[in-house]
C-alpha cells in the first residue's frame, strides 16, 4: 500500500521519557517493577524515549505514522508522595506541551497525573485539557499499592467525565500477590512474562474488571476508558464473564458497560483474529490503531494495517475516525 492510499494514521500508545524525570529516577520502571522490566530494556530504548523532536517525526514520517499522541512512560508520579507528585506532573506537563506546541500538526498528548492526591490530579487533568490542549490521560497500573477502583480516586473520573476526555488504562507493575503465584517461577528463563507476555495483561483486565464490579460506570455513565493490547484479552472474555458474574445476589452489566464506556487500542497486538473478536464484540466504532511505540516497533504495526480485513470506511474508522471523534482532534 502506498501513502496516496493508505488512510491517515493516528497512533494512540506511544511513549516518551521525560529528560528530567529520568534524570531523578534512572530506572523509569517503578519501584514496584519486576527487574526484568528495568535497566535493559529503558537503557535500550531510552534515547527513543528521550526523543520528542526531530528523531522522532522522522522515524514517523519512515513508516507512514501522521501523528502520535504522546504518553509518558510508568514512571514515579503515581508512587512519590502527593506533593511531589503534583510538581512533578506540572513540571513534565508543561515540558511535553512545549514539545507538542513545536509540532501540531503531528504531535498530541495525554497528561501525566499526580494520583496519589486524586483532586490535584483532577484539577491537573482539567488544566491539561483546557489549557493545554491535552487529549485526556494516561494512568499506569496502581497507584502506591491501590488499583483505581478505590474510591478515594472517584475525583479524577468525574473530571474526565466532565471534561469528556479518555482516561488511558495502560498496564504498570503487576501485583505482587499475582507475580509470586503466577509468574515468579518462570520469570527468569521467559522475563517478558512479568510484563507483555502474561503480567501486564491479567493485571490490567483485573484493574478494568474491578473499576466495573465497583459502580464506577453508574456513577459516571458518560466516562470513557481507553485500553490497549486489543482490550487486554476481555473482547474474547466477555460473555463468559457476564454470563457468571450475574448467577450471584448482585447484578452488572459488565457486557453493556464494556461495549459502550471502553474503547480499545491495538497497540502492540497486530493478530487478525484478535481484532476480528474485538470488532464482534465492541464494534468498529470503539477499535483505534496504536503501536506502542517504542516498546514495539513501527513497522511490524504498519505493514499488518495493510492487511487487516476491513472496508476502507471502517479502516478510516480505525486509524484515524475514532481518535478524532474520541479526542476532539
Ligand atoms: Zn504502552
Amino acid at each position: 500500500m502506498t501513502a496516496a492510499n493508505r488512510p491517515f494514521v493516528i497512533a494512540l500508545e506511544e511513549h516518551y521519557s521525560d529528560a528530567e524525570v529520568a534524570g531523578q529516577n534512572p530506572r523509569p520502571a517503578t519501584p514496584q517493577a519486576a527487574p526484568s522490566v528495568g535497566a535493559n530494556m529503558y537503557a535500550r530504548l531510552q534515547p527513543l524515549l528521550l526523543d520528542i523532536g526531530d528523531g522522532r517525526i522522522a522515524e514517523m514520517d519512515a513508516n507512514g505514522i501522521d501523528v502520535q499522541v504522546l504518553s509518558h512512560v510508568p514512571g514515579p508520579v503515581q508512587q512519590i508522595n502527593a506533593e511531589a507528585a503534583v510538581v512533578m506532573a506540572t513540571a513534565a506537563n508543561n515540558r511535553l506541551y512545549e514539545a507538542v506546541q513545536r509540532y501540531p500538526d503531528r504531535l498530541a498528548a495525554f497528561a501525566m497525573l499526580p494520583t496519589p492526591d486524586a483532586t490535584a490530579a483532577a484539577d491537573e487533568l482539567e488544566r491539561c485539557v483546557n489549557k493545554l490542549g491535552f487529549k485526556g490521560a494516561m494512568i499506569h497500573g496502581r497507584t502506591q499499592g491501590l488499583y483505581h477502583d478505590d474510591r478515594k480516586f472517584r475525583p479524577i473520573f468525574e473530571r474526565a467525565q466532565d471534561l469528556d476526555v479518555p482516561i488511558y488504562l495502560h498496564p504498570g507493575p503487576p501485583h505482587e500477590a499475582l507475580m509470586q503465584a503466577i509468574i515468579n517461577d518462570y520469570a527468569a528463563d521467559f522475563p517478558a512474562l512479568t510484563n507483555a507476555a502474561w503480567g501486564y495483561t491479567i493485571d490490567t483486565a483485573s484493574q478494568a474488571l474491578r473499576m466495573i464490579l465497583s459502580g464506577l460506570f453508574d456513577e459516571y455513565p458518560r466516562l470513557k476508558i481507553i485500553l490497549g493490547h486489543l482490550g487486554e484479552a476481555l473482547p474474547f472474555l466477555v460473555d463468559r464473564v457476564d454470563e457468571s458474574i450475574n448467577r450471584g445476589p448482585k447484578k452488572v452489566e459488565f457486557k453493556r458497560i464494556f461495549s459502550e464506556n471502553f474503547y480499545v487500542t491495538c497497540s502492540g497486538h497486530f493478530s487478525t483474529p484478535a481484532l476480528l473478536c474485538t470488532l464482534l464484540e465492541v464494534g468498529i466504532d470503539h477499535i483505534l490503531f496504536s503501536i506502542d511505540y517504542p516498546f514495539v516497533e513501527n513497522p511490524p504495526g504498519m505493514k499488518w494495517m495493510e492487511t487487516v480485513p476491513l472496508s476502507i470506511e471502517d479502516k478510516e474508522k480505525m486509524f484515524n475516525g475514532n481518535a478524532r471523534r474520541l479526542l476532539k482532534m
